[in-house]
């Protein structure tokens, strides 16, 4: 499969879309970076890298930052885990508060905002020194001892999250944290502002696309099935309330982030990171979508 030849054609075939969509602006320091870059990085299981567009240029991974959290959670508390959160879609924005209320501070699955707080209690609950130990296992996955937190967007973040806030207090409230709300935020909002080229994503997704190696990194060691599992999860709730579609479209598991990066894998095969800060109505990366379903229509390859 040439694969450089696909990546460079399917980004010119996504220049229609230039344009459209906004990057996120919630978080102001996001609002800073130029909305018109783009970049995908394809990594195979052989270790081939195929990069075109803006693939070096390191963006704020985000709610991408989950599987990471989900893999160490998973390390730390196995299927106990499941007693704190559900792994069915949600149906619902990222930051809903109305499901979590109604369903007694139990969230819906651990890749909207409030199983990720829920995941980042568990973190600080078992870890001495957490940012240390996190960014660690970032590092290791991605094979890059210069990957590192963006401080200015976390606090930015932190100063106008007020919806996480929320959604922080009412699993306070139902016991669902252990941990005091604030620290629990400032290490919510350190995680997912990690910055990571497409490049060092799609590397750093490679153990995930090969659950019959061993997943053994920096101390969190995950069983081939447990793996396996993290991926349904992509593949179910990886895209806020829009997973149907890029199931629909796309046919990978994945996961997106407001900075505007998709990340996804083919089982067995590779792992891909796509980059564009434009999203559209629900989060996702209006242009990485379209080059996510190009490349899978183009080369045949997917889950389905
Ligand atoms: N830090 C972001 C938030 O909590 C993550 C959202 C996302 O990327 O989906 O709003």
């Amino acid at each position: 499969m040439n694969y450089q030849q696909i990546l460079s054609d399917i980004l010119r075939q996504a220049e229609s879309l230039a344009g459209e969509g906004r990057q996120a602006d919630y978080i102001p320091a996001l609002a800073e970076v130029n909305p018109d870059q783009r970049g995908i990085c394809l990594h195979t299981l052989e270790g081939e890298q195929f990069a075109v567009g803006d693939a070096d240029v390191r963006f704020s991974i985000q709610s991408i930052a989950k599987v990471f959290a989900l893999a160490m959670s998973l390390s730390f508390e196995g299927d106990d885990l499941w007693r704190r959160m559900g792994k069915e879609p949600s149906g619902t924005a990222f930051n809903s508060l109305f499901q979590l209320e109604i369903e007694h501070g139990i969230p819906r699955n651990p890749f909207i905002n409030a199983g990720a707080i829920v995941m980042a209690d568990i973190l600080v609950s078992h870890m001495l020194d957490p940012e240390h130990d996190f960014l660690t296992f970032v590092r290791r996955l991605a094979g890059n001892d210069t990957i590192n937190y963006n401080r200015t967007v976390a606090y930015s973040e932190r100063q106008t999250g007020y919806l996480n806030a929320a959604i922080a207090n009412l699993l306070k409230h139902h016991h669902n944290i252990n941990n005091d709300i604030e620290r629990v935020l400032q290490f919510y909002c350190l995680m997912c502002s990690i910055e990571m080229s497409c490049r060092q994503l799609a590397q750093a997704f490679i153990p995930f696309a090969d659950h019959q190696q061993p997943f053994r990194y920096a101390g969190v060691e995950l069983t081939a099935s447990q793996v396996k599992r993290m991926n349904a999860i992509m593949q179910t709730c990886g895209f806020y309330d829009e997973a149907g579609e890029f199931s629909y479209l796309v046919g990978l598991p994945g996961k997106s982030g407001v900075g505007g990066g998709i990340a996804a894998i083919y089982p067995q095969r590779y792992a891909v990171a796509v980059w564009s800060p434009r999203l559209n109505g629900k989060g996702n990366s209006v242009v990485g979508m379209r080059v996510l379903e190009l490349l899978t229509t183009e080369t045949k390859e997917s889950i389905f």
